[in-house]
C-alpha cells in the first residue's frame, strides 16, 4: 500500500490509502466517505507587522481531521510549501498515528505559509500569537491540542499558551504540548520518540530473528530521534551502533561505537564526520551497512526501489515520517526484511504529549520513571497489535498498522452513530 511520501498530492495520497484499507477491513460506502474527509478546516489571512514597520498578511490553516474518538491533536508548521492539502494529508496521518497506539485522540494538523529561516524572533512571536489568536475558536484542551512541528519549537508553544491564556483570562496549559517544563511540559517529552521507537525494535526484535543485544544498528540522521535512539539501543539494550550519519555524512566501524561520544563530537564539530577511528561512508552506503537494524531518522523517501535490494537489515525502524517508497515497501516485504512503519515507529512522540496533556488538565505532575514505563507499555501494547494483525492477515506491518487504526476511528464512529 502506499505509504505517505508520494511526490503526488499528499491528499490524494491519503485518501487512498484510506480506500486501501477500506476494502481489506469491508468498510461500507458511506464509512468509506466519512474516513476520507476532514471533518473541520480553518483558513485564516492575517497581518503581521514586520520590524521595518510594514505589514505583511499571512495564511494559516487549521485542519481537523477527525475527533471521533477525542480531542484533535497535530503539530504546526511554518514553511514557505505549506498548503491545505498537505495540511489536510499530515492532519489525517495523525488521525491514524493517534489511533494506532490508541490515545484518545482525533488528528488534526495546523501550518502557515511563511518563511521563518528569514524572520526576525519578534516577528516569529508576532506572527504565532496573531495566528494562535486567530485559531483560538477552534482549539482547546477538550478540542485540538497543537504541537510542535516543522521550523516551530517549544518557545513556539509557550506564546500559543500565553495568546489562548490571556484571551481566556486565566492559564490554560492543556492547549498545546512540546511546551518548556516550566510551563507544564512533560519530564521525557524531548526524548520520547527515539525512546518509543528503541522499544518498538526491541518488541519486534523475535519475530525478526534479531537479537538486540550485541546486534548491530545503523542510523541515519544522528539527530532528535535517531541520537537518542542510538543511546537507549546501546544504553538499555546492548546493542552495537555500526554506523552514523548526519547531513554531512556517515561514519562507520564494525566493532561498534558510543553513540554518546559521537553526540560530544558532533556538538564540537558540527557533524557525525571525522569521528576518531570511524571510516567515513556516504548516506547511500549507510542505508545499505551490514547491519541488523536500520533505523532512518533523517528525511522522507530514503529507501527507494533503487536501493531497497540492497538493504541488509532485518530490521528497518522508521523513526522519520515517511522514510520508505511504497515500491521499496513492497520489496523489502518480499526479502522478509521486518518494517516497523512510521506511525507506530515514531509514535512515541505524540504518546508523551498526550501524557503532558493528561498532567496539564490534572495539575499533577509525574516523575521521568513513571513517565518511561507508560511508555513502554504504549508502545508494547501498540507492536504486539499490530504484529497479530499483520500475521493474521499475512500483510507487512505498515498495513497492518493502517488497518488497526482505521478500523478504531471506523468503530467509534459507528458507535456514536450520525448526528442527528
Ligand atoms: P532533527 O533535525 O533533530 O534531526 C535530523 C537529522 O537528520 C539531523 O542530524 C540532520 O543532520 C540529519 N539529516 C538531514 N539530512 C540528511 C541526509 N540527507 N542524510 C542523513 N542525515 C540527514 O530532527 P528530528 O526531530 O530528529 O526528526 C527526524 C525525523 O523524525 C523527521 O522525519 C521527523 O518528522 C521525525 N519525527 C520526529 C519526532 C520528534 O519528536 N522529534 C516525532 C515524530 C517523527
Amino acid at each position: 500500500m502506499p505509504n505517505q511520501t508520494e511526490q503526488a498530492n499528499p491528499f490524494e495520497t491519503a485518501k487512498r490509502q484510506v480506500d486501501i484499507v477500506a476494502d481489506l477491513l469491508k468498510l461500507d460506502n458511506g464509512m468509506r466517505e466519512i474516513l476520507k474527509h476532514p471533518k473541520r478546516e480553518l483558513t485564516v489571512n492575517f497581518p503581521v507587522r514586520m520590524d521595518n514597520g510594514d505589514y505583511r498578511v499571512y495564511t494559516g490553516y487549521r485542519v481537523q481531521y477527525n475527533m471521533a474518538r477525542g480531542p484533535c491533536k497535530g503539530g504546526i508548521r511554518y514553511h514557505p510549501n505549506v498548503s491545505l492539502d498537505e495540511v489536510r494529508a499530515l492532519a489525517a496521518w495523525m488521525t491514524w498515528k493517534c489511533a494506532v497506539v490508541n490515545l484518545p485522540y482525533g488528528g488534526a494538523k495546523g501550518g502557515i505559509i511563511c518563511d521563518p529561516k528569514h524572520m526576525s524572533k519578534g516577528e516569529l512571536e508576532r506572527l504565532t500569537r496573531r495566528f494562535g489568536s486567530e485559531i483560538a475558536p477552534i482549539i482547546g484542551p477538550e478540542m485540538d491540542i497543537p504541537a510542535p512541528d516543522v521550523y516551530t519549537d517549544s518557545q513556539t508553544m509557550a506564546w500559543i499558551m500565553d495568546t489562548y491564556s490571556m484571551l481566556r483570562g486565566y492559564s490554560v496549559p492543556g492547549v498545546v504540548t512540546g511546551k518548556p517544563i516550566s510551563l507544564g511540559g512533560s519530564e521525557g517529552r524531548g526524548e520520547a520518540t527515539g525512546r518509543g521507537c528503541a522499544y518498538v525494535i526491541r518488541e519486534a526484535a523475535p519475530h525478526a530473528g534479531v537479537k538486540v543485544k550485541g546486534g548491530t544498528v545503523a542510523v541515519q540522521g544522528f539527530g532528535n530521534a535517531g541520537s537518542i535512539a542510538a543511546k537507549i539501543l546501546y544504553d538499555e539494550q546492548g546493542a552495537k551502533i555500526v554506523a552514523a550519519s548526519d547531513s554531512q555524512g556517515g561514519i562507520y566501524k564494525a566493532d561498534g561505537m558510543n553513540p554518546h561520544a559521537i553526540e560530544e563530537h558532533k556538538t564540537k564539530t558540527g557533524s557525525v564526520v571525522g569521528f576518531p577511528g570511524a571510516k567515513a561512508i556516504t548516506n547511500e552506503e549507510l542505508l545499505q551497512t551490514k547491519a541488523d537494524i536500520l533505523v532512518p531518522a533523517a528525511l522522507e523517501n530514503q529507501i527507494t526501489k533503487k536501493n531497497a535490494d540492497k538493504i541488509q537489515a532485518k530490521i528497518v525502524a522508521e523513526a522519520a515520517n515517511g522514510p520508505t517508497l511504497p515500491e521499496a515497501d513492497k520489496i523489502l516485504f518480499e526479502k522478509k526484511v521486518v518494517v516497523l512503519p512510521d506511525i507506530l515507529a515514531n509514535a512515541g512522540g505524540v504518546t508523551v504529549s498526550y501524557f503532558e496533556w493528561a498532567q496539564d488538565i490534572q495539575g499533577y505532575f509525574w516523575e521521568l520513571g513513571e513517565v518511561n514505563s507508560r511508555l513502554e507499555r504504549v508502545m508494547t501494547q501498540s507492536y504486539a497489535k499490530v504484529h497479530e494483525v499483520a500475521e493474521k492477515n499475512k500483510v507487512h506491518n505498515r498495513t497492518a498498522a493502517y488497518m488497526v487504526a482505521v478500523q478504531r476511528v471506523a468503530d467509534a464512529i459507528k458507535i456514536r452513530g450520525i448526528y442527528p
